[in-house]
This record gives C-alpha cells, structure tokens and sequence, in this order.
C-alpha cells in the first residue's frame, strides 16, 4: 500500500487566521469595536506561559486585541470565579480564555461555568458541552474543533464511519467523539481501563489519539486505510501514533507537529471573533 497523505494543519490553521484577520479588521471598520480576548493565567507554569503568549501573539497579528489577566498561584475558586464574572459583565470582553491546568487547589468546574455562554470561545461550559453534544451551533472545545475542521479539508465525512477515540478528557477526547457523533460517525470511547485497545483501534475507520503517550497507537494496530488524527503532543515533538509505521497503514494522517497542534489557537481566534460579531450587532 502506498504511503498516507499528509494532513497539513499549519497550511489550513494559515488560511483560517487570513480569514479571521479579515473579519477582525471589517468588524473594527464597522464599528469602532476591536474584538477583544481576555486570557486569564493562574500561576507561572512556564508552558502556560509559553501557550498564553503564543495566543495573545497571534490575537496582536489577526488584529485582536488580547487582555492578559495574571493571577498569582495561590488564587482562591472563589478568587477566579470573581475574576471570570466581571469579565463575562465587561462589554469590552468578547471572549474569555482561561489557560489550564490551573493547580489541584480550584474547583475546575465551578471557574469554568463563570465564564458567560456567549464569551466561551475556549468551550469548556457545560453550555458548550451541551450544543457540541447536539450539533447546535454554539462554540466548540478548540482542539477537537480543529480537528473536525482537518477532516473536512481533506474530504472524509464521519457519516456512517467507525470512529475510535482514544482519550476521554473534558478538553479534548470527550468532545471530540461528541462532534464525531453530531456528523454521524459510530463512536467508541477508549481509556486506560480499555481492556484491548489495539483490538478496538483496528476497528476504526477514523482514529482520534488524544492519550499523551508518545507512540502508543503503532501502524499494525490500524486498519488499512484507516484516517489517523494524532492529537498527542509528547517531549521530543512526538506524537501518540507511531508516525513511521502509521503512515504505511493509513489513507490519511495528521503530523507532529503541524497537524492538530495549530488548528486549536487558529480556532481560538476564530471563535473569538465570532463573539465579537454577535455581541457587537446585539
Ligand atoms: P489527559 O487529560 O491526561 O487525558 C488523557 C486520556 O488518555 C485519559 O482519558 C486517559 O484515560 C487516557 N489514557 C491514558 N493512558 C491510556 C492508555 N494506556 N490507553 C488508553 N487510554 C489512555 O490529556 P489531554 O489533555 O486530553 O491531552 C492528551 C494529549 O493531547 C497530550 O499529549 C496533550 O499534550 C495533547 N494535546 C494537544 C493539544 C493541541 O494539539 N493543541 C491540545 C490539548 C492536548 P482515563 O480517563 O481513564 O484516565
């Protein structure tokens, strides 16, 4: 079988961001308004800090106005809930971004859910969880989002297709098979307590890898001509798939880095500044 087809997510994240860069600039022309990001950073997790200014850089080219809240780590739920609300009042605020992980210490969810429906370009409320899970529109969860996104651009429609999901956080593998299951794929949850992953992974037409575990999803374990989305992000730029054999398997395959990993921040921004649309015509 012949090598998979690269799915470049760098080249579409580009096209994505030209597009919002657009909007951005007719949104500001028409009313006076730039849309505008809050991101919210609890504590100084040198790779929180490095993401956050990979996003507010972005915010700044796309002509974005990016306002960056900085709370020290030891801030209270009760703290950043406080935080969260004004912003969600602020009028000024069309989106809200708040990094994570934020510290064992706050209560996850009760942050997430201060951040208003309508600023939740991030798509952690339940709200968003909710229109995701129904295919309404609504903001989606960045990643899975992008991913969605690739699969359209490169032509693979999930109606009728086994996917598997390997993964079940809140910030990606969950809403991803919510997604995938809103277009119609038939879709399998795997965990760590999956008895016999392989097994399910070789049923799979579409594969999501969203573990954090370089290389646990190896080419034998693919059916042959499976779509290989690799979401994992591992030290040394090495994904959840085993990129080598993988690609001799698979139809078409997403790389690390280029794949996934762009398509969230160009999503970010694109949601951003849908926000800012609805609330400025409001
Ligand atoms: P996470 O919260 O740690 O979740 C990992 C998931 O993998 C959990 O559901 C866990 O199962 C499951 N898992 C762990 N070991 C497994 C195994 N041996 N077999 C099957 N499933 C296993 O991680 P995450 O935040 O979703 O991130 C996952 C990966 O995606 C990481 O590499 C991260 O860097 C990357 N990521 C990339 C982007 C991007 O590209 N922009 C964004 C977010 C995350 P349990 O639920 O049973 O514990």
């Amino acid at each position: 079988m012949s090598q998979a087809r690269l799915m470049d997510g760098t080249a579409l994240a580009a096209r994505i961001l030209e597009e919002t860069a657009k909007r951005a600039a007719g949104l500001t022309g028409r009313t006076g308004t730039a849309p505008c990001l809050a991101t919210v950073l609890v504590g100084e997790d040198p790779a929180s800090v490095t993401y956050v200014k990979m996003k507010q850089n972005r915010c700044r080219k796309a002509g974005i106005i990016s306002r960056h809240v900085a709370l020290p780590a030891a801030t209270t739920t009760e703290d950043l809930v406080g935080t969260l609300r004004e912003l969600s009042a602020d009028p000024g605020v069309h989106g809200i971004l708040l990094q994570h992980p934020m510290g064992d210490h706050i209560d996850e969810r009760a942050v997430f859910e201060a951040i208003a429906p309508e600023k939740d370009v991030d798509g952690v409320t339940f709200a968003s969880f909710a229109t995701m899970s129904f295919g309404l529109p609504g903001f989606v969860s960045c990643t899975p989002g992008g991913i969605m996104r690739l699969l359209d651009e490169y032509g693979v429609d999930p109606a009728g297709k086994r996917a598997v999901v390997v993964g079940r956080s809140a910030i990606l593998g969950k809403p991803a098979g919510m997604l995938l299951l809103a277009r119609d794929a038939t879709v399998t949850y795997c965990h760590s307590r999956t008895r016999d992953l392989s097994a399910a992974v070789r049923e799979a037409d579409i594969v999501v890898a969203a573990v954090g575990r370089p290389r646990l999803i190896r080419g034998q374990d693919l059916k042959p001509g499976a779509v290989v989305i690799d979401a994992g992000y591992n030290a040394g730029n090495v994904g959840d798939v085993d990129f080598d054999s993988a690609v001799e398997r698979a139809s078409l395959i997403t790389p690390v880095p280029g794949g996934v990993g762009p398509m969230t921040i160009a999503t970010l921004l694109e949601q951003t500044v849908d926000a800012a649309e609805r609330q400025l015509a409001a």
